[in-house]
């Protein structure tokens, strides 16, 4: 870990405060990026003034910095997504660490902030896991439902079942190196904000949910604490 002085970034764009409580939240998440569609996707979101969280692959913040310092400059919300994408039930703890915190240096480096949310490659963690994503100081935070875009690569097909899983506090799991999912943005937020929706990130949702470090949400069936 470095202790050098984090370089000064543009400060960070003021989000408006949504209370989840009152109003239709819905929280798109976006894995295994930044990918190569990251920035198109940035310029998305922009345009609609939605906000998404990126649970980001280390390998790929190194070789793409600068979606990651754009995606903390315009206000989503940075999550540690691994180094390299291993089964985290299927390698030692001590690599596990490693995994995790190569991906919080090469984040802090890019975008000058730390992530504060952990999403295990798969959705798979164990309760060794989640000891080390507590040392971490993170809940570990997997999705109410998937878009399917990995397996559809569809626009229309991703719509359809983005719109059929959506519901309040929400967490849609989708992935910016498709391609399909990313042409299909705008339509597919145009019509959340017509059904009322606010695009959130994570936190916003979560907020309610009190998690601890080491926590996981929402809580996967046969999950034992
Ligand atoms: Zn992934």
């Amino acid at each position: 870990m470095t202790l050098a002085p984090a370089p000064a970034f543009a400060q960070q764009e003021k989000k408006e405060p949504v209370d989840c409580t009152q109003v239709k939240c819905i929280a798109l998440t976006f894995d295994d990026g930044p990918g190569k569609y990251a920035g198109t996707l940035l310029d998305t979101l922009k345009k609609y003034d939605a906000k998404a969280t990126f649970f980001l692959e280390g390998q790929y913040v190194k070789s793409r910095p600068a979606y990651v310092k754009r995606m903390a400059a315009e206000g989503h919300e940075l999550g540690n997504h691994s180094y390299s994408h291993p089964d985290f039930t299927k390698i030692e703890a001590g690599a596990v660490k490693n995994e995790i915190q190569k991906t919080q240096d090469a984040v802090k480096k890019a975008a000058g902030v730390e992530p504060k949310l952990l999403r295990p490659p798969y959705g798979m963690a164990d309760l060794a896991t989640s000891d080390v994503a507590a040392e971490f100081g993170m809940p570990m935070i997997l999705w109410t439902a998937g878009s399917q875009d990995w397996s559809s690569k569809n626009v229309e097909a991703i719509q359809k079942q983005t719109l059929a899983v959506a519901k309040p506090n929400g967490i849609i799991l989708m992935h910016d190196w498709v391609k399909q999912t990313v042409d299909g943005m705008p339509a597919l937020i145009k019509t959340l904000k017509n059904k009322g929706y606010h695009l959130v990130t994570v936190s916003d949702v979560i907020k309610n949910e009190k998690l601890e470090p080491g926590d996981i949400f929402p809580v996967p069936a046969g999950w034992e604490q």
